[in-house]
């Protein structure tokens, strides 16, 4: 699972995007014979390379709409170009038909219909041109079969629309069985770690409810009465920030906006929420972090992050251990560590990380790891393990650095 969402994704659309930029060089060097120096034909196709490679390389990097909408609109103007510039390829025709078919690889409906029109607009511009200019009979192939012509690209078009269509409908089913996995992970966590709440919880209401037994049979004097109303307001202030800081995390999240994180705040939010849970263990939580520290991301799913990877570290030690969570700052990456000195793991173990249901224990359910590369990789992190059996683990996180103050 993590492979499939860490690395071979980003390998493959580079090596196919290496495969297409290839083909369009080697179309570029062919095709140069037929032109005297550099001709302003020439120069439109060398331009239209360079503009649609730059914008599928620097996609991965920026995944934005604009990028996605340059890609379809220049993917379109260079497949056209092409038709006009070298019109004895007739097979160009084949990949004005199949233009739309860039597009569903974003799995933006927008962004397919956009293409889908694009074409037809194109596509209608182009015949209309060869039935009326072209004297010189360039384009026989279209010509003498118009109409076969244009049902074969309705047709495409069609079959395309199909082909989208249903792998839409499969991507957004598994997302929204993921989005139901990851929210009963988050309960189901957030329910472990209640227990330890609730009694973080009875201790302040304990102070408050026996100054207020102790007010009801006799009343002291002013001085003292408000030293105790004093210390009753920060014992229930205690109280009413672990609640907070347990809904932050307990409550279900349909909203998904990316935002800047400050990495101290959650970080210590995490922590003092698994404070207790340690105690129930007698383990303490250690926390170093430094100042400045900002990522991109969102911030229920970061305290997800955080939240299993704290929790699996405190399971895994022993009674009475200490777990270090240490975040730095580095020059391109924030890097989050969090140190246990428990039960550790062996190599085959820690191969096995991330893949769904995996769990050595009791009470397990596998999938808090698989969830945390998930997101750890939609916020263009990293996340790893390194371990030694008996001797225990370090889980390093980094993610992108973002400039805030
Ligand atoms: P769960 O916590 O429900 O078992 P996870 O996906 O969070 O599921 O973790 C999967 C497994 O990885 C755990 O069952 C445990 O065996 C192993 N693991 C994770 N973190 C550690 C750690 N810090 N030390 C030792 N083993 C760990
Ligand atoms: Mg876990």
């Amino acid at each position: 699972m993590k492979e499939l969402y860490t690395r071979i994704q980003k390998k493959l659309y580079y090596i196919t995007l290496l495969i297409i930029i290839i083909l369009m060089c080697l179309s570029l060097f062919v095709v140069h014979d037929r032109y005297e120096g550099f001709e302003l034909g020439y120069l439109v196709h060398l331009l239209l390379v360079i503009l649609f490679a730059t914008c599928l390389i620097i996609y991965p990097k920026y995944e934005i709409q604009a990028i996605r909408i340059a890609i379809i609109t220049i993917g379109s103007i260079y497949f056209y170009v092409l038709f006009y510039l070298y019109p004895e390829t007739s097979s160009t025709f084949i990949f004005l038909c199949f233009i739309p078919a860039i597009s569903i690889l974003f799995f933006d409906p927008r962004i397919f219909y956009f293409s889908l029109l694009l074409n037809g607009i194109f596509i209608t511009l182009t015949f209309s041109y060869i039935m009326v200019f072209d004297e010189a009979n360039l384009y026989p192939h279209i010509k003498n079969d118009l109409i076969g012509n244009s049902i074969n690209f309705i047709a495409s078009q069609v079959i395309l629309y199909f082909l989208f269509y249903l792998s839409y409908v499969r991507v957004k089913r598994q997302q929204l069985y993921f989005e139901q996995v990851q929210q009963t992970e988050r309960i189901r966590a957030t329910g472990q770690v209640a227990a330890a709440v609730a009694h973080e919880i009875r201790n302040p209401l304990t102070v408050v409810k026996g100054f207020l037994q102790f007010y009801e049979q006799s009343m002291p004097d002013k001085d003292k009465k408000k030293k105790h109303f004093a210390l009753m307001i920060s014992e229930l202030n205690t109280a009413e920030q672990v609640i907070s800081q347990y809904l932050s995390i307990s409550k279900p999240s349909q909203e998904k906006r990316l935002e800047t994180l400050n990495v101290k705040e959650t970080l210590k939010s995490v922590t003092d929420l698994l404070k207790s849970y340690g105690l129930l263990y007698d383990n303490e939580i250690n926390l170093y972090v430094e100042d400045q520290c900002y990522i991109r991301g969102n911030g229920i799913e970061l305290k997800q992050v955080l939240i299993n990877i704290i929790k699996n570290a405190i399971e895994a030690s022993k009674k009475g251990d200490t777990v270090q969570v240490r975040a730095k700052k580095r020059k391109e990456f924030i890097e989050i560590e969090v140190v246990d000195r428990g039960c550790g793991m062996t190599d085959t173990e820690i191969h096995a990380l991330g893949t769904p249901f995996y769990s050595l224990k009791s009470k397990g359910t596998g999938l808090g790891l698989m969830i945390c590369y998930n997101i750890v990789e939609k916020f263009n992190g990293t996340l790893q393990f390194s371990s030694s059996k008996d001797e225990g683990t370090t889980v390093t996180l980094t993610f992108p650095v973002i400039k805030n103050s």
